[in-house]
């Protein structure tokens, strides 16, 4: 019945908007808070998530839900029924205190693996990893109780590509990628980084850099901003959208590379429908969908040739002390390897995808009871040496590395998905626009044009495979991927 209807999405609003408060508050804690107003900050967040989650509970919400599914919905109204269940079931079918005791266990377990991590001693973090996972698991049981436990919690994040689509995807990472890392480890010669040597970089002429480039992309002045924090994000909606960078002083490619990656997640969010604010169809996919937003931009316009011919000039420009470095420096100075690294939050382009399949089968067999939590190290380490060749020492460079577990085993395959389908999009994309001529002419707009026509007018309109289909012609394939990384660090490497 359309009065359902309506009334759903009025509910649906009212979540939207609390939800949009918060992250502005997350926003200004993070950015322009001074630092004593933590404990009042801290106490409108909780009240707000309260609020939003006493309304996205409402057993209201899900009798509207049924009520407009008996009517006959139009395909509009099912997508945004789809959508809105998906959440709902996550929230209404746990029990109030298992949600309680899940966030208060991951917030103590914080300090329990930053001490553990310290010391070098996983055996201090065990027990809480045992409990989280056991907790967690408890959760996925109410949400789905017939389902694999893993397979529930990669949904959270990722609801409509399957676990068997993101192992398809990693196997032919395995096959293919493994190779070609271990010939560039055997070649042993890394292109050196001109940026290292000519630093340091003024952060304050980074800054404004960064703000020269994001107007050469095309980012609306009148809806967006661009401030500084310790982690770079992106929050907001299509009306106004805040993308942060931080800058490193020694090497002035990690900031602009970084400004650069959120540009595409706030791009995605600018591109929503303007008409459609609070409700599903003017919000964004998946994560996997979202990073693949980023991953675009940082990775196939960042990190290309035609990017540098137009960069450079405007960049030694800010920094003269630039004024000797080529292009083909520059080019294989930020696409540069290193197969010896340990550290995911550190990794290139194409060793990350291991560390996140490290994660993945480790965090997988974990939650599957198949691994005891003893077996951790032990287990992460092997895999290490399997796919990297690399070994780490110490517990706190191997599986203490990240904070993730305390929050959850399913986290990191949505930054492959992303990469994958950047590489999908960018393939499709080249099917109609000579992209290389247009990003050396600093002609961004038929691309962003692109990127709103096939991805983000959509907002959830569709579900995440579909949404790809709709967008490429085919289903999420990592064959483009493959194909691009292959093409590119043979090139470069010279193998
Ligand atoms: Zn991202």
């Amino acid at each position: 019945m359309n009065d359902a209807y309506e009334r759903l999405l009025e509910r649906y609003q009212t979540i939207t908007d609390l939800e949009q408060a918060r992250m502005v508050l997350g926003w200004d804690q993070q950015v322009t808070m001074p630092d004593g107003g933590t404990p009042a900050r801290a106490q409108q967040m909780s009240t707000v998530s309260a609020l939003q989650h006493e309304r996205r509970t409402d057993p209201e919400l899900g009798e509207l839900l049924d009520a407009v599914e008996a009517n006959d919905p139009d395909e509009r109204q099912q997508a945004v029924v789809q959508e809105i269940r998906h959440d709902y079931e996550r929230e209404a079918e746990v029990p109030a205190d298992l949600v309680e005791e899940i966030s208060r266990t991951s917030s103590e377990a914080q300090q329990v693996w930053e001490r553990a991590r310290e010391e070098d001693d996983f055996e201090q973090f065990a027990p809480t990893l045992e409990r989280i996972r056991d907790l967690q698991v408890e959760r996925a049981g109410h949400v789905d109780p017939d389902a694999d436990p893993f397979a529930v919690m990669h949904e959270d994040d990722e609801p409509d590509l399957s676990i068997e689509t993101v192992e398809r995807i990693f196997d032919r990472i395995k096959s293919d990628l493994v190779p070609l890392i271990e010939e560039i480890r055997e070649r042993g010669d890394a292109p050196a980084s001109p940026f290292e040597a000519q630093g340091p970089y003024d952060e304050d002429e980074q800054f404004e850099f960064s703000k020269e480039v994001l107007e050469t992309l095309g980012f609306d002045p009148e809806r967006t901003r661009l401030d500084r924090s310790a982690h770079p994000f992106t929050v907001g909606n299509q009306y106004d959208c805040r993308i942060t960078t931080r800058f490193n002083e020694d090497d002035v490619v990690d900031g602009l590379l970084g400004t650069v990656h959120e540009f595409g997640h706030g791009l995605y969010q600018l591109g929503l429908p303007d008409e459609e604010y609070g409700s599903p169809l003017g919000e964004a996919q998946s994560l996997g969908v979202h990073e693949s937003q980023a991953r675009f931009w940082e990775n196939h316009v960042g990190r290309s040739r035609p990017f540098w011919e137009l960069i450079l000039p405007e960049m030694r420009d800010r920094f003269p002390q630039l004024s000797d470095v080529s292009v083909d420096e520059a080019y294989e100075a930020v696409n540069r390897i290193y197969p010896e690294n340990l550290i995911r939050v550190e990794a290139d382009e194409l060793t990350y995808h291991l560390h996140v399949l490290v994660r993945f089968e480790v965090g997988r067999e974990f939650v599957a009871g198949n691994l005891a939590v003893d077996e951790i190290p032990r287990a992460w380490n092997d895999r290490m040496e399997w796919y990297l060749g690399v070994s780490p020492e110490t517990d706190a460079e191997g599986c203490l590395q990240d904070v993730h577990w305390t929050e959850g085993f399913a986290a990191f395959q949505a930054y492959t998905i992303g990469s994958v389908l950047a590489a999908q999009l960018d393939a499709a994309m080249r099917e109609d626009l000579d992209v290389d001529a247009l990003i050396r002419e600093g002609e961004f707009e038929p691309i962003r044009e692109w990127l709103r026509e096939h991805v983000h007018r959509h907002g959830r309109r569709y579900p995440a495979d579909e949404l790809i289909e709709v967008a490429t012609g085919e289903p999420l394939t990592a064959d483009y991927f493959v194909e691009y990384a292959k093409e590119k660090y043979t090139d470069l490497y010279g193998l």
